[in-house]
């Protein structure tokens, strides 16, 4: 409430309690012949009040001529005084006690009019003489007249300047309002006082019979204009009706179907305030707020009062009409009603309409229906706006979902053929960015071995992603996150609260960062999807970042579900191939890489080394004297001895060590990043370790043992490419069995043509 509405409130108060002390007073200080003559005016007054006209910026009563006719007969201004109030106050109660509903504003209407009578009677038994001449009597009721009007014009507008009213007040129309009713009551007022000379009070009442006659007309004249007013106001309504329906159910988007409810309702009566709270289908999703006119309080505390009320669950479906100091939440500082009406279907509330206004004519019962109508027109067009939002919606997902399948199975087709396994998971990721919206997402597998998790490929880490490919993940702390309490159909979404600190290598940001709404995405919440494969975790799946902010539906966790589908059939076919391939490298007799493989990898070692620089070494093996083998205990014992060999090698090379058989008893061994120092070394000792090797052939209960010769090339010392490297490790082996066989010899030792270097 604003401070001019505070005010006049206590105005009306200090008044209505001034006239009471001041009836009081004025019993306690006549005679009670004189206290009963003036509840009979007052009960006159009364009666006239009956006959009261609501006009423009002034309530015209028909008691004038009766408290006139008090005035003059008493010659006092409390007579008056007493009338006027305690009449209009009798109508108060009697019209208070109709309606069930007492304001202050009658009383303090009656009060005020009682104090104007006082101060015209003050003025008027001041000027005339008691018993004075008739003709002073009637130049002194000019006075009460003018000071009559002069009062009226200062209480209308003191009433308007309280309420801010700025505009300009119509004084012509206020003082022919009251000048009508008062040119007609004054020869009344004569009359009266002439019958209460001859008959008393009896005399007056007569007297006053032609007044109610012409006050029955006056009022009768006033209501067809009414009735007129109201004819013209149905037929405004009933144009509003007619438009309504085109122009809200063809607005485009809810914005502009509640503007032009607004616009239609400033038709209907002069809107104050008027807010429409709207809410979403989901309760957690706050309201949307529209406001119009001069709406005091904040979106936030419209929300909240909305919010207290309930609305959200059960809306007025017809207007609730509440008057100015009734208002819970008024909206403007004016001294008008508030109407509230849900906008609702019969299933859903939409959202609720709240508006002001100083229009009293929109409480008639046509304009509620009208009212009522409106707000229904315009909770169809939401709703239509939400089925057809909705329906479009679904067509986009459906499109969406097509275009998501249609890529599966593309990618699929394109996967059959690819069996490096990195390269075949980078390009599910990318499809799952481009399809499903995830900025970043990694593959990981399961190292069995080491019961740990590899990050093996991914989008969107691109610049940490050299880091995080060699921080493994342990087996533990996958489990923990493949919790049943956070599973979402095969998948598992672990809350960003659940996160632990242990789990830092999953955590982006420590800190919270504000209030999340209920299926926001935050940076720290994980989306894990198992790959299994026969029962068996192969690894994991996980997305992080969405585009739009969400936690995923399930639609697209099962979409994601068929990606990670798609990676685990890949995996196992590139781990299948891989197999089948390991068994076209090996050498079948001795398991030891074959010729091809052997060559292929010299390439590819080539192809490494000069990329990063680094050294390698090629060693070439012969068996000394192994034909005298064969020949003295047969091939059976000579294949066992390659075998036996072959074996020797493979145990006490390094993993990343490729030992080949060149060919017959010729053997190759690839050490990648050797230096020449380093190779020497690691050859001498294998050579040194076949040396004491014991080949026990119980076929022929003999132990045999064997030597090896080794030359060794390094690159890119000694070659650059396979035949040159290959060339100058024939070379240093032919120098090795030239001179004594059992030994190593470096490439870059001995010349080309197998002459020991200078
Ligand atoms: P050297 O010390 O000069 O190497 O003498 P050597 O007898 O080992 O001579 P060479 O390296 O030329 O020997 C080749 C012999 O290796 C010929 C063949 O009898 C034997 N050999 C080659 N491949 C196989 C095989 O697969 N099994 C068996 N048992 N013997 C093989
Ligand atoms: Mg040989
Ligand atoms: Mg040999």
């Amino acid at each position: 409430m604003s401070r001019s509405a505070a005010l006049y409130r206590s105005w009306q108060t200090a008044v209505v309690f001034l006239t009471a002390a001041a009836v009081v007073w004025a019993f306690s200080t006549h005679s009670a012949s004189f206290a009963g003559q003036a509840l009979f005016f007052a009960f006159i007054v009364m009666a006239a009040s009956f006959f009261r006209i609501e006009a423009a910026d002034a309530s015209v009563g028909f008691e004038a001529p009766v408290v006139f006719g008090a005035i003059i007969i008493f010659h006092s201004a409390a007579a008056g005084m007493i009338a006027a109030a305690l009449g209009t106050w009798f109508y108060a109660v009697y019209s208070g006690a109709k309606n069930r509903s007492f304001q202050l504003e009658p009383f303090a209407a009656g009060a005020q009019l009682a104090l104007a009578y006082s101060m015209v009677a003050l003025l008027y038994t001041r000027a005339v003489a008691f018993g004075a001449p008739v003709i002073s009597k009637v130049s002194g009721y000019v006075l009460l007249l003018v000071g009559y009007l002069v009062f009226q014009l200062l209480f209308v507008s003191l009433k308007r300047w309280f309420e801010g009213d700025s505009g300009p007040l119509d004084f012509r129309r206020v003082v022919m309002a009251q000048g009508r009713t008062l040119i007609l009551g004054s020869p009344l007022v004569g009359i009266e006082v002439l019958l209460f000379e001859q008959w008393g009070i009896a005399g007056f009442a007569l007297g006053t019979i032609p007044l109610f006659l012409i006050a029955f007309a006056v009022r009768g004249e006033n209501r067809s204009q009414q009735q007129n007013a109201d004819l013209v106001r149905q037929n405004r309504e009933l144009s509003i009706l007619t438009e309504s329906s085109t122009q809200i159910l063809s607005a485009e988007g809810d914005q502009e179907t509640l503007r032009r409810l607004m616009t239609l309702l400033t038709r209907l009566a002069k809107l104050q305030a008027c807010a429409v709270v709207t809410w979403e289908t989901n309760p957690d999703i706050p309201g949307t707020v529209y406001r119009f006119g001069d709406c005091l309080p904040t979106d936030q505390d419209i929300l909240k009062w909305v919010d207290s009320a309930g609305f959200s669950q059960s809306a007025p479906s017809r207007a609730f009409v509440f008057h100015a100091d009734m208002r819970r939440f008024p909206l403007s500082s004016a001294h008008a009603i508030q109407v509230l009406i849900g906008i609702q279907t019969q299933e859903v509330i939409y959202g609720i309409l709240i508006f002001e206004t100083e229009d009293l004519s929109i409480l008639k019962t046509g304009s509620l229906n009208l009212l009522t109508l409106l707000v229904n027109q315009t909770a169809l067009s939401l709703q239509d706006q939400l089925l057809r939002r909705e329906m479009r919606e679904k067509t986009e997902l459906l499109e969406k979902q097509a275009s998501t399948m249609s890529m599966i199975n593309k990618l699929s087709n394109e996967l059959i053929g690819s069996f490096e396994i990195d390269e075949a998971l980078t390009r599910i990721a990318e499809a799952i960015r481009s399809s499903l919206g995830f900025e970043v997402v990694v593959f990981a597998l399961y190292d069995e071995k080491r019961d740990e998790y590899v990050r093996r490929a991914h989008v969107g880490l691109d610049e940490v992603w050299e880091e995080v490919k060699t921080r493994k993940v342990s087996a533990k702390a996958v489990e923990a996150f493949f919790n049943p309490e956070f599973r979402l159909l095969n998948s598992y979404f672990v809350p960003h609260t659940s996160l632990r600190p242990s789990d830092h290598d999953f955590v982006v940001v420590p800190e919270e960062t504000g209030i999340l709404m209920p299926d926001e995405w935050h940076e720290n919440d994980m989306l894990m999807v198992p790959l299994a494969a026969n029962e068996k975790q192969i690894g994991y799946l996980s997305v992080r970042s969405p585009h739009d902010g969400k936690v995923p539906s399930t639609d697209q966790v099962q979409t994601l579900e068929v990606f990670a589908n798609l990676a685990v059939n890949s995996v196992q076919s590139a781990h299948q191939y891989g197999q089948i391939k390991r068994l076209t490298t090996l050498d079948v007799l001795t398991a030891a890489f074959n010729h091809r493989y052997f060559q292929d990898m010299l390439g590819k070692e080539i192809h490494r080394h000069a990329r990063n620089g680094h050294e390698f070494a090629l060693a070439m093996i012969d068996i000394d004297n192994f034909k005298r083998i064969n020949d003295s205990f047969g091939h059976p014992v000579g294949d066992d001895i390659l075998k036996g060999l072959v074996e020797e090698l493979m145990t006490n090379a390094r993993d990343s060590d490729i030992v080949s058989r060149y060919g017959g008893e010729e053997f190759a061994i690839i050490f990648p990043e050797a230096t020449s120092v380093a190779a020497r070394e690691a050859v001498n000792r294998l050579r040194e370790l076949v040396e004491k090797r014991e080949f026990p052939q119980p076929a022929i209960n003999r132990t045999l043992r064997i030597t090896i010769s080794v030359g060794v090339a390094v690159f890119p010392r000694d070659g650059v490419n396979s035949a040159d490297l290959i060339a100058r490790a024939d070379a240093a082996l032919y120098w090795a069995k030239k001179h004594g066989k059992n030994q190593v010899a470096m490439a870059s030792e001995v010349l080309a043509d197998g002459q020991m270097a200078l």
